[in-house]
This record gives C-alpha cells, sequence and structure tokens, in this order.
C-alpha cells in the first residue's frame, strides 16, 4: 500500500481537483491513502476569520463567507451545481460548526480558537476531492482523520499520541483496504482524546501522511507538488536551481532543518524509522520521475549539487550577562530553557565568553515573550531584517556567489554546511 499526499497547489480550484482525480485513477483499485491539505490559499484566509473573530473586530462572518463563496464555486463546477448533492450539506455541517462558535463571544485561549476554526480548510477540501473521485469513478471512503490521529492539547503545534494513533488508523484504514477502496482523509489537523480539534503546524500535512505512512508501513511516500523534485534551491529565489534526482534522508533532513521549504521538517524520521522511500514529483508532469529520498546507500554523494536554503525575515538575538559572569554551562541551559518554553528555534547559535548569539525566525507572538523573559536576567540586542544563507556542499563559487555585496553579521562553517548570516 501507499500514501499520497496532495498540497494546496494541487487542489487549488476545480480544475486541479480534476487534475488529481486524473492522477488517482491511475490507481483506482490499489490500496491508496491520499492525503489532501486544504485548497489554495485557505489556510490564510481561515487565519484572517481567527484574528477577526479573535479581535472581535465584526469581520469575523464575513471572511467566512468568502471561503464558503469559494468552496461553492469549485463545487458547482465539479458536479454541475446539482445541489441536491450530499457533498453540498456535508460541507455546510462543517460551516455550521464554525459558525456556532462565532456567534459565541470569544472566551478560549486564541491558539484553541485558532485550530478549531483553521482545520475547516482540509475539511472541506477532501469533501470536494472524495465526492469528485467517487463521481469519476475512483471509490473511495471519506475518512475524518480526528477519528484516529490522535494528539495532545500543544494547540497548533500539537504532538501525536503515537500509541492511540496507532491502533485507531489501522482501524479505521485496514477495512477500507479490505474494500479496494482508497481512503481520502485531512492532512494538517488531528484531535485530542477529548475530541478537540488541533493542528500540527503550518504545512504539516506532509507529516500526516508520513504518519499514516509509517504506521501502515506503506511501500513508498509519495508527495505530489508544483516543482519537479527537490531542487538545490529554491527556483523563486535561484534562477538555475537543479532537481536532485536522489537523495538520502540524511540530507533530507539537514536541508529542512535549514529551511529548505521542500517537505515539512518533521516528515522524514517517520518515514526513514521504516526505511519507506519518500518521492516528491510533479503533479502537473505526472509521468516524469521526481527526487526518491532514501537510505544512504542508494545515493552517490559526489552527484549532490551545492544546496542553498535561504530562511528570509531572520533575528539576530543578541544576550550579554549583566554582571559579566561567563555565558557557561549554567546560562546557556538556562538560555535554551527559554527558548524551549517559548518554542523559539535557533537556526544557527553561537557563544563567546560573556555572549550568546541565535538567528532565529522572526515570528512576533513567540519571540516578543521570550525577550520579554530574558531581559529579566540579560541584556539583549537584535539585528532584524536578516536572511539566513545556508549551503551545503558549498564551493567557494557558491559562497562568493551568495555573499556578494551583502554584509556578513555571522558565519559558521563546517566540513559540509556553510552558514552566514547577512544583511
Ligand atoms: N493547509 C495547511 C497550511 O497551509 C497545511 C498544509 O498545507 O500542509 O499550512
Ligand atoms: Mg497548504
Amino acid at each position: 500500500m501507499q500514501v499520497f499526499k496532495f498540497g494546496g497547489a494541487s487542489v487549488k480550484d476545480a480544475d486541479g481537483i480534476r487534475n488529481v482525480a486524473a492522477i488517482l485513477k491511475r490507481y483506482a483499485g490499489q490500496p491508496l491513502v491520499v492525503v489532501v491539505s486544504a485548497m489554495g490559499k485557505t489556510t490564510n484566509a481561515l487565519e484572517e476569520v481567527t484574528q477577526a473573530y479573535a479581535n472581535e473586530t465584526g469581520q469575523a462572518a464575513d471572511l467566512l463567507n468568502k471561503v464558503r463563496n469559494m468552496h461553492t464555486e469549485a463545487a458547482d463546477h465539479l458536479f454541475n451545481a446539482d445541489r441536491s448533492l450530499p457533498v453540498y450539506a456535508d460541507m455546510e455541517k462543517h460551516f455550521l460548526r464554525i459558525e456556532e462558535m462565532l456567534d459565541k463571544k470569544p472566551m478560549a485561549a486564541y491558539n484553541f480558537i485558532y485550530d478549531q476554526i483553521v482545520s475547516l480548510g482540509e475539511l472541506l477540501a477532501t469533501r470536494l476531492v472524495s465526492a469528485y473521485l467517487n463521481h469519476a469513478g475512483v471509490y473511495n471512503e471519506w475518512l475524518d482523520v480526528r477519528n484516529c490521529l490522535k494528539t495532545d492539547n500543544t494547540y497548533r503545534e500539537a504532538n501525536i499520541n503515537w500509541e492511540v494513533t496507532n491502533w485507531q488508523v489501522r482501524e479505521k484504514v485496514l477495512p477500507v483496504m479490505r474494500e479496494n477502496k482508497m481512503v481520502v482523509t485531512q492532512g494538517f489537523i488531528g484531535a485530542t482524546i477529548e475530541y478537540f480539534t488541533t493542528t500540527l503546524g503550518r504545512e504539516g500535512s506532509d507529516y500526516t501522511a508520513a504518519v499514516f505512512a509509517n504506521i501502515l508501513e506503506a511501500e513508498a511516500m509519495t508527495v505530489w507538488k508544483d516543482v519537479p523534485g527537490i531542487l538545490s534551491a529554491d527556483p523563486r529565489l535561484v534562477t538555475d536551481a537543479v532537481k536532485i534526482p536522489r537523495l538520502s534522508y540524511y540530507e533530507a533532513v539537514e536541508m529542512t532543518y535549514y529551511g529548505a521549504q521542500v517537505i515539512h521538517p518533521k516528515t522524514i524520521k517517520p518515514i526513514q524509522n521504516k526505511g519507506i522511500p519518500l518521492v516528491v514529483r510533479s503533479f502537473l508532469h505526472p509521468d516524469d520521475e521526481g527526487t526518491v529520498i532514501h537510505t544512504e546507500d542508494t545515493v552517490d554523494v559526489n552527484s549532490i549539487p551545492p544546496i542553498v536554503v535561504i530562511k528570509k525575515n531572520q533575528l539576530l538575538l543578541n544576550v550579554r550577562t549583566k554582571d559579566f559572569s561567563f555565558v557557561a554551562e549554567e546560562n546557556l541551559s538556562a538560555i535554551y530553557n527559554l527558548f524551549a518554553k517559548h518554542r523559539v528555534k535557533a537556526n544557527l547559535s553561537q557563544n563567546a565568553a560573556i555572549s550568546f548569539s541565535a538567528c532565529i525566525d522572526n515570528v512576533p507572538y513567540k519571540v516578543e515573550p521570550l525577550i520579554k523573559e530574558l531581559q529579566e536576567h540579560y541584556n539583549e540586542r537584535i539585528h532584524s531584517n536578516l536572511e539566513l544563507i545556508t549551503i551545503r556542499h558549498y564551493t567557494p563559487e557558491a559562497v562568493m556567489r551568495f555573499s556578494k555585496d551583502r554584509e556578513v553579521l555571522l558565519e559558521q562553517k563546517g566540513k559540509t554546511t556553510i552558514q552566514l548570516v547577512v544583511r
């Protein structure tokens, strides 16, 4: 059995969904779990609904209606506007849940509200995809992933409860496979044991697919994207980026760790743990081979070009002890504890005698409380509007090319990787 993941770009409108159905038609009757994200930019639109509701701007209902119109329009294209079909009522049920919430004053914590609202995107997209596939003769069952993907209650960044998820996934998926049908389910979302909806972090659908692949011991997992595979750099930033045919899990983890946005960073571990190949390929050119991520022995390291990852909107945070005590083990662990507490990741860090520097993503809702707490014990300085450039398998030419005309604030260099914090 295999697991496929289709991201937002692949199902951005009715034509996108038709294309996904055409790809899946080739696999009709095969045991397959299809994980789908929200259509196009729906998640962003739902984030706006969340903000409007939480801040009581009075705009939430209108913003939600925009989301409704977009989905109804797609459904009308796919189903000839036959509003008697159950897919319309199914979508409306999901809207009703949210509308009931919007009618009340926002009392719950922001992150909880966020997950209840933002999860709507995946529920709607899978309703459309599943119904259209059945309509096109690709028989499948729609699975509410919240019934099997169980998490803790870290809203917006929930952690999987593997034990419960393990048996729930088997219980829900295997019977459908036995009927030679596909399973169509949501990426990115899950639920606590008490059935409160959670999300796994933005772009988390890849991770969902990896969880299914791991538990079901899939033959392969495929992520269908709008790029031909994994490229040596983001083609929007580096025009001569090339496709890499094969990568090891190790290399893929390193790339995503440094911020390559090809796949969600958490995706590799569940796949690697079971030795499952991960294929990244294009939904626009489904006959082309993409990139295969597999064990180290399947890859020729010398064939890997310099891989460039550019992370924008970075902050360089510098903290210094107030009393000139050394930044040694005690201070370092205190600082890192605060980073962990506020879920801020150091993309690069360095320490000197009485100071510590870290390059971090500029995510105000995490960074502001962190800095507040750091200020109690340290003096801090922040440089903003920076980029973090990471080059794996770097060459002198590659380093030259990306640091030319830039002010380098910090540089860190190892045998295979160089990182530059630049302005
Ligand atoms: N729809 C979610 C997002 O845009 C999850 C995903 O696309 O993987 O973040
Ligand atoms: Mg998405």
